[in-house]
């Protein structure tokens, strides 16, 4: 063994268990009661070995408008964070990555970065052509608007092209991912939270699902509906997972941790799309996440320039950097709700490595990468910006408690600060 991790508390496929985990070459060979090994790696009573977490809901930014968030500064974020994979959204950059060009480009401003990253392509109305390209160049699946972006070079499709793209990818048997809200639904915002959240009211979200879940049957391709917010929609979700279509839904830490009665007008540090909704819908996901209709938590981290945070809620970046918090955060409320480390591992590690098909990540079992991260599950801390890796460390969790702190993390058999992650594509990992 080049390494032996020991613990008492390991998160594994088979639950949480006290054992040795051996790593040769990077990979993970052996999950045993003992390893002998002249290097082992002795975690503290009160830390836990858990898998990297894989965040497959990441808008790096780069190139174009790296001044939001740049490779370098989201992936010593992700690794601060315990965070060892990402993939990386198809818009916000310019240009965004809907041809394989654009793809290329990604790929040489993803030089140097601290985890491993991967993309997303993006279905435009006329890149149809571009799919199948995009595919084999090793985009993990396909995201896609009903509504506009909030950045013009990135425009939204139609039902009826989102179902001609469907069609084409459910041949090639790619994932489509989609932010489902629907846009004759959304009216213009008002500048205070009220008006926003009744501008994008939960029927919008319900709306484009029902659209999304009918097009899922229609066409027999594979979809994601993206950053769950609105809880009415679970019942739509559940329904389709028993009619066994190929759907699958997340939500992020912000939807889970706030609700709309604690924002204030101004606080446009709280602004996403779809909106943080009422105390009682946070509670309806959190039970959706313990039912298993949400499969998994991605951070939806979608930083902006601090100025463009600024104003109201008309007018400001619609976004919430999370991408270093979302372990604490989401440890915070589940455990306060009953639910384990096992629970976090499922939908934080498991579940998105099980979406974008990456074999290799989110788990600790033999064949893995030894990607894994050595946490403090009852450590508390409060968060300072200016701790934050984040390009612009505007965040909605400043001054809050959080409970788990990140000590180490590993990415293939190293500690993450003596190594650099690399770029991933679709069937490689
Ligand atoms: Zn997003």
């Amino acid at each position: 063994m080049d390494l032996v991790f020991r613990a008492r508390r390991v998160v594994t496929p088979q639950g949480e268990i006290a054992c040795d985990v051996g790593v040769i070459g990077g990979k993970v060979v052996a999950v045993e009661s003992h390893i002998d090994s002249p290097n082992v790696v002795h975690l503290a009573d009160d830390e836990v070995l858990l898998p990297g977490l894989v965040d497959t809901h990441v808008h790096v930014n780069d190139p174009g408008r790296s001044e939001w968030e740049g490779f370098e500064t989201a992936t010593r974020a992700a690794a601060a964070g315990g965070v060892t994979t990402i993939i990386d959204m198809p818009l916000n950059s310019v240009p965004p990555t809907v041809d394989v060009a654009a793809l290329e480009l990604k790929r040489k401003a993803a030089a140097s970065v601290s985890v491993d990253v991967g993309f997303w392509g993006g279905i435009v109305p006329g890149n149809l052509a571009d799919l199948k390209p995009l595919h084999e160049a090793g985009v993990f699946g396909f995201k896609c608007f009903l509504l506009h972006s909030g950045v013009d070079e990135f425009p939204a499709v139609t039902l009826v092209e989102l179902e001609t793209a469907l069609r084409k990818l459910a041949t090639l048997d790619a994932l489509t991912i989609v932010h489902a809200e629907d846009p004759h639904t959304v009216r213009e915002s008002e500048p205070d939270y009220a008006g926003f959240l009744a501008s994008r009211p939960r029927e919008a979200e319900n709306k484009a699902i029902r659209d999304v879940v009918d097009l899922t049957r229609r066409t027999g391709a594979r979809t994601h509906v993206l950053h769950l917010s609105s809880s009415d929609a679970l019942s739509t979700l559940g329904a389709a997972k028993r009619e066994s279509l190929r759907i699958s839904a997340e939500t992020c830490p912000h939807y889970l941790t706030f609700t709309a009665e604690e924002i204030r007008d101004g606080q446009t540090e709280f602004k996403c799309c779809p909106p943080i909704r009422e105390a009682e819908n946070r509670e309806a996901l959190w039970r959706g996440l313990r039912d298993g209709v949400i499969d998994l938590v991605v951070s939806d981290h979608s930083p902006s320039t601090a100025e463009l945070k600024e104003g109201d809620f008309a007018t400001a970046w619609g976004g919430i950097a999370s991408l270093q918090l979302g372990l604490p955060a989401v440890w915070t409320g589940a455990r306060e709700r009953g639910f384990h480390l096992t629970d976090i591992v499922r939908w934080m590690a498991t579940h998105p490595a099980r979406q974008a098909r990456l074999e290799t990540k989110g788990a600790i079992e033999p064949g893995k990468d030894a990607d894994l991260v050595v946490f403090a599950p009852d450590e508390t801390f409060v968060v300072d910006r200016d701790k934050l890796h984040h390009r612009n460390p505007v965040t909605p969790y400043h001054g809050r408690e959080l409970r788990g702190v990140v000590r180490q993390t590993w990415l293939r058999g190293k500690e993450v600060s003596t190594t650099r992650g690399k770029l991933l594509r679709r069937g490689e990992a």
